[in-house]
Order: C-alpha cells, then structure tokens, then sequence
C-alpha cells in the first residue's frame, strides 16, 4: 500500500523543535531552524546596504565586535553576526569613540529573565541595557511581528539591541 499523504505534525512535535538557550541571566525557548532559515535568506547586514562612513566604520569593527560567550550565543539561537537588521551611529563620545546602536532578532521567547523594554507611566517604553562590558551592552526584547526586522512574519521574536563603542579606524572624515 502506498504511503499516506503526511499528516501536519501535532503541536507537541513543533514545539519539541524549539531547544532552551541560556545566556547570562537569561532563558530563551529558540527556534534555531527558523531562525537560521530566515537569516539564510539575507544576503547582507544593514551596514554592508549602507555607503555611509559611519556603516563602512562598523563594518571593520564588526568581526572583534563579539567576544566568545556572545558568539556562542549567536550560534546557538541561529543569528549571523554579520547580518544585523540595523545599524545606527549616535554619536562620538567624550573619550573619542563612536557610539552605534545595532538590532538583531531570532525566533524565539523569553522564557526567565528581564524584559529589557521597561514601560515607562506616559504610555511609552524606554529600553534598559545589560553592561557586558565598557564598551558593550545588551538588552533582549520580546515581541509579535517587529515591523523593523527581517522576521516580520514571526510570531514570537526576541530582539537583541546593542549598544557599542569603537574607534574611528577608517580612512574617511570622522564625525564630530
Ligand atoms: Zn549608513
């Protein structure tokens, strides 16, 4: 007897495909294959679509960006580190480094550990931050279908927001 078409898989199976990952105070419930798939399907980060010195300055910063923990991370819920959705230089600090904002996002929940997104009493929300070290910090922020993201279509996301500093290294005028 021929097979039977395939029944949809039963909501325990798909959820058995979502793996827990810790990071410091943090447990997320991640669809790394989700997440994985959707990063295969950019081609590049933001800053590498941008001709802007500041994009060109984060760029070469990028690859000594994220120590080991944060790397192992990355892997673990599926993230690209050279695929970020944004970039955003804010300023130059009074030591002489550059302060950028960068957002990441994988599929997934915050199952223990802060909501980073703090509500604040006019109705709106500031983001609180993690100091991973002086010259990064993070904040994980649970959402529905982020408009600003390459996983618009997910149901359950985590956004990763940094806030990082680094040298002016290119060959380019340094913002003031
Ligand atoms: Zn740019």
């Amino acid at each position: 007897m021929p097979p039977q078409h395939a029944k949809p898989w039963p909501l325990v199976a798909i959820f058995s495909l979502m793996t827990q990952v810790r990071f410091l105070d943090w447990i997320f419930l991640v669809d790394k294959k989700l997440t994985q798939s959707i990063y295969l399907t950019v081609a590049k980060g933001g800053a590498d679509n941008c001709n802007c010195s500041m994009c060109k300055n984060y760029v070469v910063a990028r690859q000594n960006l994220f120590d080991l923990p944060l790397r192992n991370f990355f892997k673990n819920v599926g993230v690209e580190m050279n695929k970020e959705y944004e970039v955003c230089h804010m300023n130059k600090e009074t030591n002489g480094l550059h302060l950028y904002s960068t957002w990441f996002d994988f599929a997934g929940q915050l199952l223990d550990g802060r909501n980073c997104k703090i509500q604040t009493k006019d109705g709106k929300s500031s983001i609180e931050y993690f100091d991973m070290n002086s010259n990064l910090s993070v904040a994980f922020l649970p959402s529905t279908k982020p408009a600003d993201s390459f996983f618009d279509n997910v149901e359950e996301v985590v956004s990763i927001n940094f806030l990082l500093t680094i040298p002016w290294t290119i060959n380019e005028k340094e913002p003031v």
